[in-house]
């Protein structure tokens, strides 16, 4: 296999892969893959029932929260989002951290309205804003953070308080990384491709209060209320995302739960950071130390010539993945749930290796 530092689609554990694989022609003795059967049928919806049970169980059962799963990845959420919770007069208050909370933010602009409630920007989004300086507006329906921004590899390490508004999370890149409190979030979103399973299904873990009821100016299928009130079984649902993500459940509850996970994310983004640091500035860290991504471990090399090189050299030991995105370039390793302490070791040897021989 190989060392797969991807940003997204990423790694999945391998496990899982196997599990789906020996299930894959004859899911359950029923002679047919779980892709071909009917999303109406018992097998399926108890595969889809139990993904949703497991999801809610490993964050703590919190109560009055529903999970749905729809289709058009996160980038659909940031427009479902302020199509269905910005009324009239009111605007979504957006913390600009980066790339994706930028593309959020537009969104709403299209929308409903949007306003920075505070913004890294001056800093070109390096780190986290303190929390005490986030404010949303006093017209706003709600307050969106970016939980971990992907490109530039910044992390919340602890979320604002949104007061009488619920707070909303774009947990695409760090969902299920580390233990959270879900009752502090009206609404958490991700995209499954990174720690959660293939593309394909968008998973919402929201307060049943804000899916209830949809305006109904909008299309069917962009009311949240429409994939509540049918368990997101209003269309056909990504049925073997799905059974996916329910394998990729399991796993983590056998890694200890999030708690189990966050050690060894820990552990794993602890190895990179202090290489990084110890490397006399052969590699330095993008973001702020006290913003670090536990998940996209974001650094540079002292020249683009060098950071080529650094990655065709890793290419050829079998390293996927390590170019930082297009927009900020530079380099970065995708450090999610499934990336095995191995890699990540691997990838430190061979950081050593390359300065040694290079530097
Ligand atoms: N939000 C974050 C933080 C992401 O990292 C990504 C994708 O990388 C997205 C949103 C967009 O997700 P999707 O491709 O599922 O629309």
């Amino acid at each position: 296999r190989a060392y797969n530092f991807n940003a997204g689609p990423a790694a999945l554990p391998l496990t899982v892969l196997e599990r789906a694989q020996a299930e894959f022609v004859d899911f359950r003795e029923s002679g047919m893959s779980i892709m071909e059967m009917s999303h109406r049928g018992a097998i399926y919806e108890s595969v889809h029932n139990e993904a949703q049970e497991r999801l809610l169980s490993l964050l703590g059962n919190p109560k009055g929260y529903k999970v749905l799963f729809v289709q058009g990845g996160a980038s659909t959420q940031f427009a479902m989002i302020p199509m269905n919770l910005i009324s009239e007069g009111q605007v979504g208050s957006y913390v600009m951290t980066g790339s994706w909370a930028d593309k959020a933010f537009k969104e709403a602009k299209l929308v409903g309205g949007a306003h920075v409630a505070a913004s890294s920007e001056d800093k070109k989004f390096v780190a986290i804003p303190e929390l005490s300086s986030i404010k949303a507006a006093d017209n706003a329906a709600y307050l969106h953070v970016t939980s971990n921004e992907t490109i530039e590899g910044t992390q919340f390490a602890e979320f604002p308080d949104a007061g009488s508004i619920p707070l909303i999370a774009d947990m695409s890149s760090d969902i299920l990384c580390r233990p959270i409190d879900v009752n502090q979030f009206g609404m958490i979103y991700a995209g499954a491709q990174k720690n959660l399973g293939p593309s394909g299904v968008t998973v919402v873990i929201a307060k049943e209060e804000l899916l209830a009821e949809s305006p109904s100016n909008i299309p069917t299928i962009m009311r949240y209320s429409t994939h509540y009130k049918n368990n997101s079984l209003y269309n056909t649902p990504p049925s073997f995302s799905v059974y996916m993500v329910n394998e990729v459940l399991k796993w983590i509850e056998e890694q200890g739960g999030l708690a189990g996970i966050q050690s060894k994310n820990l552990e794993k983004a602890g190895l990179l950071y202090d290489h990084i640091d110890g490397s006399d500035g052969f590699y330095s860290g993008v973001a702020e130390k006290s913003s670090r991504s536990i998940m996209n471990v974001t650094f540079r090399m002292q020249s683009e010539e060098l950071e080529k090189r650094f990655v065709k050299a890793a290419e050829l030991e079998g390293f996927v993945g390590l170019k930082g995105h297009r927009s900020v370039g530079g380099l970065r390793a995708s450090i999610y749930n499934a990336v095995p302490y191995e890699s990540v070791k691997a990838l430190s040897d061979f950081m050593n290796h390359f300065r040694q021989t290079q530097g």
